[in-house]
């Protein structure tokens, strides 16, 4: 008998997004992290958040409406302390953008049915590309709609005219970024480029001149050589659409995420699953890829548009100031000694200066002229 040879080990098969990235680098060169990130997380039918729910426990990641209801209850009471601010116009769309599992938007609105006027004048419109995020949302809300449905859109650009409540959580996040590194021959992009040894992705800097440094604020363009600066082209873009829509209709925007409150050199792209760091450019499309928020670009972009800004304030501090520790009480008097703990557990996660209560940070938005925001010091 003649020992049959075993063939060589071949490596494991390309998947679709990964074969699109590579075809895409084939015919345009190397990507902007910028498309690169766009097509992992939102490609129309291989994108991260497009294929699946990758939430909870049992998925990714975990975010603050996940972990407790009174999340989204504070939010929902902070929207109608704006309102009533506003002036308690009839009708005001309450909008979110990038809602996940529509939990924060149910919290907010059973926290909302509170005060009747208020839940009468809402017209709930959600930002969202996923399909599959989309009928999670529907479920969700579809007792606090009374079986009607929230209007949806791709973009915040359809959302019609009119008073406006905006609320973002962990939605700037998502927003695909540029990566700039300083070179001794000064500031260039980073690009994502196919790797030659093994075939997956590296980064590579771009050798083509071009005019980079003037995207670099003055105060980071000196920092020192292999330093990494990220901008949001994306999140730019919709923060000066929100800051002009509330400067022509009055309302507030409250965004909450993980960031820095003022422009810094720093690379801070990365990359999460199954609740752990994993590397940025391997499997695109099965690992969620976030950068820092840069509140200060969020807040200037918005202040050009012609709204006024607030913040950031730490989402702990926010959070204590809407009284959290006081709805936890109450929640703890109709608790079992288990449920206790979970309150308890819940509330350290939220505030906690080394759990999310310092990283996240809470920004407003408001229409011009309009007082500080609950939550929010009023200024000198
Ligand atoms: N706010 C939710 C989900 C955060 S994850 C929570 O706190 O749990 C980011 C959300 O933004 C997801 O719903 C994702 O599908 C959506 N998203 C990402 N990029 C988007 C884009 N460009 N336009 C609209 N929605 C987007």
């Amino acid at each position: 008998m003649v020992p049959e040879a075993r063939p060589p080990d071949s490596p494991l098969p390309d998947s679709p997004l990964t074969e699109h990235l590579k075809r895409r680098i084939a015919v345009e060169g190397p990507l902007s992290v910028a498309s690169f990130m766009g097509d992992a997380l939102g490609h129309p039918k291989f994108g991260y958040y497009i294929t699946a729910d990758r939430f909870g426990a049992a998925g990714d990641f975990i975010t603050a409406p996940e972990i407790s209801q009174m999340f989204g209850e504070l939010v929902g009471l902070w929207c109608a302390h704006t309102w009533a601010a506003m002036g308690s116009p009839d009708r005001v769309n309450l909008v979110e953008l990038g809602p996940g599992r529509g939990t924060l938007m149910r919290d907010a609105l059973r926290a909302a049915a509170m005060l009747p006027p208020f839940r009468e004048a809402l017209r709930v419109h959600l930002v969202e590309t996923s399909p599959v995020l989309r009928s999670r949302q529907g479920e969700a809300l579809a007792p606090a709609l009374e079986g009607g449905k929230p209007v949806w859109h791709d973009s915040f650009a359809t959302v019609p005219d009119g008073p406006l409540l905006v609320i973002a959580n962990e939605f700037f996040d998502a927003l695909p970024i540029r990566q700039f590194e300083k070179t001794p021959h000064g500031w260039t992009e980073r690009l994502v480029d196919v790797d030659p040894d093994g075939g997956g992705f590296r980064f590579v800097l771009d050798r083509r001149p071009g005019p980079v440094e003037a995207l670099i604020p003055a105060r980071v363009r000196i920092s020192p050589v292999g330093s990494v600066f990220e901008i949001c082209p994306a999140a730019t873009a919709i923060a000066r659409e929100l800051g002009g829509r509330l400067a022509g209709s009055g309302g507030a925007a409250l965004i909450v995420d993980y960031g820095h409150p003022r422009s810094a050199a720093g690379e801070t792209l990365q990359a999460v699953r199954r609740h752990a760091f994993v590397p940025v450019l391997d499997d695109p499309g099965e690992a969620d890829l976030t950068a820092h928020v840069d509140f200060e670009m969020l807040a200037d972009a918005a202040k050009a548009g012609g709204a006024g800004a607030w913040g950031p304030a730490s989402q702990g501090e926010f959070l204590m100031s809407l009284g959290i520790q006081e709805r936890a009480a109450m929640l703890r008097q109709r608790a079992t000694p288990e449920q206790t703990a979970d309150i308890d557990r819940a509330v350290q996660r939220l505030i906690g200066e080394t759990e999310m209560g310092t990283l996240f940070k809470v920004l407003a938005l408001t229409g011009p002229g309009q007082d500080a925001p609950a939550g929010f010091e009023p200024r000198p």
